[in-house]
């Protein structure tokens, strides 16, 4: 079964030909150790996937956020799970649509060449969780370092990164005229912020996905890693998390079409009274149903893609592909654990480690209900509800 042909070929046979060397059964197995899966990442660094939205004067390809949701969508489609990865390509757009030319020419080179990582990014709270812009971090300008104080939680790839963007509230709430406002983003060195004032507690967690709480106890960082103009970051991150969903959309599209490839083929094999299951339309249809809405899915996700990568406005278009995909790969993921019957629970055919990892899109990178928060007020223009 395929998708809609697209102009991604090239790409899609590069991740293709490289995900071969990295079959299931290699990312089944990081999953049962709990490791992490260091050689895939590194084989797509050192190809020079991981730089794609790195412009080339800065040693990268130069590649929109359409070509990076394709990379994405691949390694998901092939059996594997972005979520060890991505974050490289989201805070990417960060620091270069908002860094300064020194911090570009300071990191970008050396995060194409493998040297360094950007893998992470600090919002989520313990005790505000969505409610972004009442965080509680803050950081407080003193001479020529900020002095950070506060804690963070789910803050994902920490241990297998160099650096992290951290949002921190730096003018309290009170002394602003709209909470977005007095938030701002930082560039934080993780190594050397981890003997300096950040303490890094992991989580276990369902999926195995390495993330983390962070306490910062009056960490300092140095006045030039804040990123763009101070009081502004709150605009800033939301670059990065448009980028984050319309990735994450893409990503739940390789697994829709994961699912829907492994159950067809297994239907289509598996003989119980006396005919293969495929045969009955009760089995069918929800198959149908699944792949039907992952190809719709698929049409928000280049929109939205093509928004962003023009500079335009693209909240709406990336809130809706999220929620659409991510829809639209758990109910593939669902028909593909029924239809295997009880084999759908043995480890060896990676339908249960696929089903628990597109699991967590209905919750991060911003819940399902949140999204449909955002269309009533933000599109359709009813009343605000917090
Ligand atoms: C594995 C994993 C990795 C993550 N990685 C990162 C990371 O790298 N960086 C980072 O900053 N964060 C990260 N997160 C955090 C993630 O973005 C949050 O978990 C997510 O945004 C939901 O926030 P919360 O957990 O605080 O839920 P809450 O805000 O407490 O909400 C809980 C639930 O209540 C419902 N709800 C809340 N408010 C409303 C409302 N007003 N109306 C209707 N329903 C509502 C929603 O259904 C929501 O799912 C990660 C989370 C997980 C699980």
């Amino acid at each position: 079964m395929t998708s809609q042909t697209d102009s991604y070929q090239d790409i899609r046979d590069g991740i293709r030909a490289l995900c071969a060397q990295f079959p299931a059964e290699y990312h089944r197995k990081i999953d049962e150790a709990r490791s992490y899966p260091e050689e895939f990442v590194d084989a797509l660094t050192r190809e020079g996937w991981m730089a794609a939205l790195i412009p080339e004067d800065y040693g990268g390809s130069g590649l929109g956020l359409t070509e990076a949701s394709v990379i994405m969508e691949e390694i998901n489609r092939a059996g594997g799970n972005s979520g060890a990865c991505h974050g490289q390509m989201y805070n990417m757009n960060t620091l270069v649509r908002h860094g300064s030319e020194e911090q570009r020419l300071k990191y970008l080179p050396k995060i194409a060449s493998g040297e360094l990582r950007l893998q992470s990014m600090g919002v989520t709270e313990p005790t505000t969780g969505t409610d972004t812009t009442r965080i509680k971090t803050t950081a407080v300008k003193k001479g020529d370092r900020y002095v950070v104080n506060g804690q963070k939680v789910w803050i994902s790839r920490v241990q297998h990164s160099d650096l992290m963007i951290l949002l921190a509230r730096t003018t309290p709430l009170a002394d602003v005229q709209k909470k977005s406002e007095g938030l701002s983003i930082f560039l934080v060195d993780i190594r050397q912020a981890m003997k300096s004032g950040m303490e890094v507690r992991p989580i276990l967690n369902m999926v195995n996905h390495e993330t983390n709480e962070l306490f910062f106890d009056n960490l300092e960082i140095p006045e030039e890693n804040l990123i763009g103009e101070e009081g502004k970051g709150f605009k800033y991150i939301l670059t990065g998390l448009n980028a984050e969903r319309t990735l994450i959309a893409a990503e739940c599209i390789g697994d829709g079409y994961w699912f829907t490839d492994k159950v067809t083929d297994y239907v289509r094999e598996r003989e119980v009274f006396g005919r293969p299951i495929g045969q009955n339309q009760g089995v069918q249809f929800p198959i149908a149903e699944a792949y039907i809405e992952i190809e719709a899915a698929n049409l928000m996700r280049y929109k939205a893609c093509s928004l962003f990568d023009a500079g335009a406005p693209c909240g709406a278009e990336a809130n809706m592909a999220k929620y659409l995909a991510a829809k639209a790969s758990w109910e593939a993921a669902n028909a593909c654990i029924q239809f295997h019957g009880g084999f759908g629970f043995a480890c060896e055919y990676d339908v249960e480690r696929k089903f628990r990892e597109t699991r967590l899109y209905q919750v991060a990178p911003i819940s399902t209900n949140l999204i449909l928060s955002y269309v009533a007020e933000h599109v359709l223009g009813l009343p605000r509800s917090f």
